[in-house]
């Protein structure tokens, strides 16, 4: 598993996974499907979802969502026509 996301402090692809340094940090990634990771260029140390560092951005899936819906409207607008017909 792969970080393919950039760092969201200066935009670099030096991302990689940080160790957890305490007891709740390691409580917290067991909860959550979240990760630590630090960054290489910039020293930026925090929190990511390990979907956004694997690059798959909720705005991605909002507009295949979309995308999806406009497709069976499409769909489902020729079926009625053809019906009408
Ligand atoms: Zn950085």
């Amino acid at each position: 598993m792969g970080v393919s996301a950039p760092c969201p402090k200066c935009s670099g692809f030096s991302l990689h996974k940080s160790r957890s340094k305490n007891a709740i940090e390691k409580w917290i990634k067991k909860l959550i499907a979240i990760r630590i990771y630090r960054c290489g260029e910039c020293k930026w140390r925090g929190w990511m979802s390990i979907r956004r560092a694997q690059g798959e951005t909720p705005i991605r899936k909002v507009i295949l969502f979309y995308m999806g819906l406009i497709i069976l409207a499409f769909i489902v607008g020729i079926g009625l026509t053809t019906m009408l017909d």
